[in-house]
């Protein structure tokens, strides 16, 4: 069920996930610890954690004596699910209230619609739901091999995959087709869809989809040299060691195509 902006305030005991900025404050405190924060704190509904309510709030910026700030990736790489999804859609559902303020078409400022993570503008009714931006990532086979890639952005120093975002009117399978196509100049055959992972690291309502492909057996990739620095074959039995991290879906989909083998 989608949550409600706060009805009823947190209870003591209830779990807070504190956002500033892109961190989050850990480990996650009961709503008793923080009242130094005062009453002007919004609080949205997350969910429930063993039948504990958790709740979500931005800060306008960090305050370091109520404890330990830190980024998504570090706390998603060292807490248990489903904690690490808890902070994920905490970063994620924060961001989104924080960037969507105003009325795109008439500047009013908008009002939360109650039970929903959406918001509606009092001016002109102009429904804002939380939208969600998927994105593909594809796992490319090559007999016993992986074609793993270097971006020039984000961390540039992981052996990653193809990915990017789905543009508007394509479906998922086309824009794997596109982003290949685009990012090596590969044709890929035999798309098997693999699983999916909410995001927080590239922005509010990011989606990855991930799935596994196959290509010819002389195919060779040819970067842009734009988006990726390098891109290359890899023995599934001899992968690098600067892989993505153990959380991520890019490397579920490794550790599956390496299974495979
Ligand atoms: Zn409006």
């Amino acid at each position: 069920m989608p949550d409600a902006v706060a009805v009823v305030p947190p209870s003591p005991s209830d779990h807070c996930v504190l956002v500033a900025g892109r961190r989050l404050l850990t480990p996650f405190p009961r709503h008793a610890d923080l009242s130094a924060l005062g009453d002007d704190v919004t609080w949205v509904p997350l969910g429930a954690l063993d039948g504990v309510r958790v709740w979500a709030a931005g800060l306008p910026e960090k305050i370091d004596t109520l404890g330990r700030w830190r980024p998504w990736p570090a706390v998603a790489a060292t807490l248990a699910e489903p904690l690490a999804a808890l902070a994920g859609r905490a970063l994620q559902i924060v961001t989104w209230r924080r960037s969507h303020r105003y009325c795109g078409a008439c500047a009013t400022e908008l009002a939360d619609v109650p039970g929903e993570h959406a918001r509606r503008c009092p001016g002109c009714d102009l429904y804002v739901p939380m939208q969600l931006s998927p994105a593909v990532l594809t796992a490319i086979r090559r007999g016993e091999e992986i074609l793993l890639v270097k971006h020039t952005y984000g961390p540039t120093e992981l052996w990653a995959l193809v990915a990017g975002f789905v543009e508007a009117g394509e479906s998922l399978e086309e824009a794997v087709h596109r982003e290949v196509a685009e990012e090596v100049g590969l044709t890929v055959s035999d798309l098997r869809y693999f699983g999916s992972q909410p995001w927080a690291m590239s922005g509010p309502g990011v989606v990855l989809t991930g799935f596994l492909a196959t290509a010819a057996p002389d195919a060779e990739p040819v970067i842009d040299g734009k988006e990726l620095a390098e891109a290359r074959w890899w023995p599934l039995r001899e992968l690098p060691d600067a892989l993505p991290p153990a959380y991520s879906i890019s490397r579920w989909l490794i550790d599956a195509a390496a299974k495979a083998v």
